[in-house]
Parts: C-alpha cells; structure tokens; sequence
C-alpha cells in the first residue's frame, strides 16, 4: 500500500519567526503522525528556518516553485540548485496560482519539473481544471493534457520521485471541496494514464495527492479512499492544530 503524504502549502504566508514556530510546533507533535509522511512547502525565504527546525526529522521541507535554469538573467527567480541550498528536497512545480494567477505554461511546467528532477529533487507536479471545463466535462481532456505535457519526456525511471497532486482549481480556497467519489475518479484517471504511458508498476507507485480545501472536518472522508494518497493542504496547514489533525485522519500503510 502506498503510505499517504500530507503536504502543507503555505502560499505567501509566515515570516521567518512564523514559520520557526510551526515547524518548533511540529517536531513536538510528530509522534501523534508518524504513520504518515508530511511535508512542508514555506516561502522560498523561509525554507532555511523550517529545514533546520526540523533537521533531523522525517519531515520533507519544500520549496514552492524553482525556475527551471541553473543560474542566469532571471531576476527573482531560484535555480534548482538555490532550492536545494536552501535546505530543500522537494518542489512544488505547475501550482494552479501559478498556471493561473501567473500565466505559466504546459510548457514552462513541463522545464521546470525536468529541471527539479534533474537535481535530485522530489517534484510535486499539480493537474487540475477550472469550474468551466468541468461543467463542459472536459476535466478529464484538461488533465490528461497536462499530464502529457508535464510527463511525456520523462522515462519511467524518473516517476520515482514525482508525485502529482490533482487540484481541481475551483476548489483551491474556495470552502468548495471534491466529493471523495469525484476526487477518486480523477485519481483513478491519473493512475491509469500514468499505467498506460509508464507500465503498471509505475501506476500502482504512484502518490496522487487531493488539494482543495482540505480540512479536519473532510480530510477523513477523502484520505481513507484507496486511490487518494494525501493531501497538499493551503489554508488549514497554517496552524500545527489543523495540520496535524488532517495527518491524523489519515489511514497508516498498513490501512488503520
Ligand atoms: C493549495 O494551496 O494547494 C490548496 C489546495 O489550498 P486550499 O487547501 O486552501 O484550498
């Protein structure tokens, strides 16, 4: 069984005196979660604090995106290489704030999780469509299409170290979550894309995360379905109480 991992986003949240505080918080608290994987995505400026807060400790800390060059003209962008200075061992890559709200392309996402894989990070890619290509039930076409954008160039050696988190965008921070049956379907599909592009086993090791307003109150609903293998979580990761109540409502490996 894949073990569930539950990721928090912070988004453009905390200052470094913050984020020390969570992190000190959360030490004190893993042994009520270690039946599953965590992870913390801080701001970019924050990653050093977080990481060595929780030096040591299982906990992966993540930064939110990383351009895809090793050093160059791209002012006020970080190459793989800062991520992981930083303290960093994973990424988020292709963020729905990003595709979105930035204008980032299938295209740019695509370069910036080669790049990611390339320095040995583990790379969160995010998929997932907006209201009206639902309501035209074109979700699927939408992620599928950047599935192969994102993926296609890859070999099946490199799934290793993704794990997509499927984000329907007109979920994210909107109080309005997928029910567990539709995020279930959606996972399903991703998997057996991935099964049919990669081969099983790639499929069946993939973690496909759920993101859109994760809470306490539904986590339980969405982490005890089988295709549903954690939640990368905004808003209700910003306080330890809520983070840690969403890990806890998760099932362990071994189903319980
Ligand atoms: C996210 O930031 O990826 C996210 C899913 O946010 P929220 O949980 O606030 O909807």
């Amino acid at each position: 069984m894949r073990r569930k991992l539950i990721a928090a986003n912070w988004k453009m949240h905390k200052t470094r005196d913050e984020a020390r505080a969570f992190a000190e918080a959360l030490r004190e608290r893993l042994d009520g979660v270690r039946h599953v994987d965590l992870a913390v995505f801080p701001p970019f400026f924050a990653v050093p604090v977080v990481a060595r807060a929780l030096r040591d400790t299982p906990v992966i800390v993540g930064a939110q995106d990383l351009w895809y060059a090793d050093s160059g003209a791209f002012t006020g962008e970080v190459s793989p290489a800062m991520v992981r200075d930083a303290g960093a061992g994973a990424v988020i890559v292709g963020h729905s704030e990003r595709r979105h709200v930035i204008g980032e392309s299938d295209e740019l996402v695509a370069r910036k999780l080669e790049a990611a894989l390339d320095a040995g990070l583990v790379a969160v890619l995010c998929v997932g469509e907006r209201l009206e290509e639902r309501e035209a039930g074109r979700e699927r076409d939408v992620v599928g299409g950047q599935l192969e954008a994102a993926l296609a160039g890859l070999d099946a050696a490199r799934l290793e170290r993704v794990v997509v988190a499927y984000e329907p965008v007109w979920a994210i921070g909107t109080g309005r979550t997928a029910t567990p049956e539709d995020a279930e379907a959606m996972h399903a599909f991703v998997r057996a894309w991935v099964s049919e592009r990669f081969g099983g086993p790639v499929g069946s090791a993939l973690r496909i995360q759920y993101g859109g307003s994760v809470k306490p109150a539904n986590a339980a609903g969405l982490l005890q379905r089988n295709e549903i293998d954690g939640a990368l979580v905004g808003g209700a990761s910003l306080e330890v109480d809520s983070f840690v109540a969403i890990a806890a409502a998760a099932p362990g490996d071994d189903g319980a």
